[in-house]
């Protein structure tokens, strides 16, 4: 569905590339983490994505379509992005207004637009919010009236930009969860930009960039088949992951193993007790 063919980047002002031969290739439907260290080029690639930036050179396909100035908008449309500080994405009043402002700017007819409010609200369980002042609202509830806000622009493609990072875990975990719903159940691809690699246990596909280059590209379990990638590349290994590593030391044997989810390793846990 998306296609980097060999893309650079180097900003006017610099005489650095900040992107280096990227190649990617996400398919439809799937989810994308992508991780790296700050400053290892990640936004830079997303601002290309969204079309904010060309690349100096490659390119980069959309369904076939190769990302110029004359589909821009088209291709534009089809993504949606929510941003890290729930803060700086309200426009509108209430919580329903700025939905709709996101609606208006796309020209979408007024009578459509309550029912479009209310199904995306509900996708994140916060219908019941809709009258509310966004400021009234905690980071995390802030955050699922983002995705509610994106979900409304019928994207093909949802772009996470860092959108957990400020949150707190039980928050995190809760709005990761309610993309993977939408994930699935709308089969919207997800690309998400983190430094955290917790993250990537809901992803299907992980690139792993560092100094403007892919320098991983596989899932959940080959990357935590060599744990030594996420230290190589200063990335913190997810709790779950330390918690099994730890355990299997303790113990001497490999009881946990990288595909076991939470649910299980409580379990196992508590039976060991
Ligand atoms: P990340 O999102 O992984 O933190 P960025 O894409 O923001 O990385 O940055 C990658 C590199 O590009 C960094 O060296 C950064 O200093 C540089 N950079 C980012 N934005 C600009 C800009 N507007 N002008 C010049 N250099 C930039």
């Amino acid at each position: 569905m998306i296609k980097f063919e060999n893309v650079f980047f180097k900003y006017s002002n610099s005489t650095k590339n900040v992107l280096e031969n990227i190649n990617l290739n996400i398919k439809k439907g799937s989810w994308t983490s992508i991780l790296g260290e700050n400053g290892s080029g990640k936004s830079t690639l997303m601002k290309l994505l969204y079309g904010q930036h060309k690349p100096t050179d490659g390119k980069i396909l959309i369904n076939g379509t190769e990302y110029t100035e004359e589909v821009y908008d088209e291709i534009r449309n089809s993504i949606a992005v929510v941003f890290q500080n729930p803060d700086n994405q309200f426009v509108g009043a209430t919580v329903e207004e700025d939905i709709a402002f996101g609606l208006e700017n796309r020209n979408i007819p007024t009578e459509l637009m309550d029912s479009i409010i209310e199904k995306s609200l509900e996708a994140v369980d916060m219908l019941e919010y809709r009258k509310y002042e966004p400021v009234s609202l905690s980071g995390g509830q802030k955050q699922r009236v983002a995705i509610a806000s994106a979900l409304a622009l019928n994207p093909q493609i949802l772009i996470l930009d860092e959108a957990t990072s400020m949150l707190d875990p039980k928050a995190r975990k809760s709005i990761l969860q309610y993309i993977k719903k939408i994930n699935k159940e709308n089969e919207i691809t997800i690309i998400s930009i983190t430094h955290d690699a917790e993250e990537s246990i809901y992803s299907d596909y992980i690139e792993i960039m560092n100094k403007g280059k892919i320098v991983f590209t596989g899932n959940y379990n080959m990357l935590y088949a060599e744990p030594d990638i996420l230290d190589k590349f200063n990335l913190e290994t997810p709790f779950l992951e330390r918690v099994k590593n730890e355990l299997n030391d303790q113990l001497g044997s490999k009881i946990f193993n990288i595909t076991e989810d939470e649910g299980s390793v409580v379990e196992k846990i508590c039976k060991l007790i």
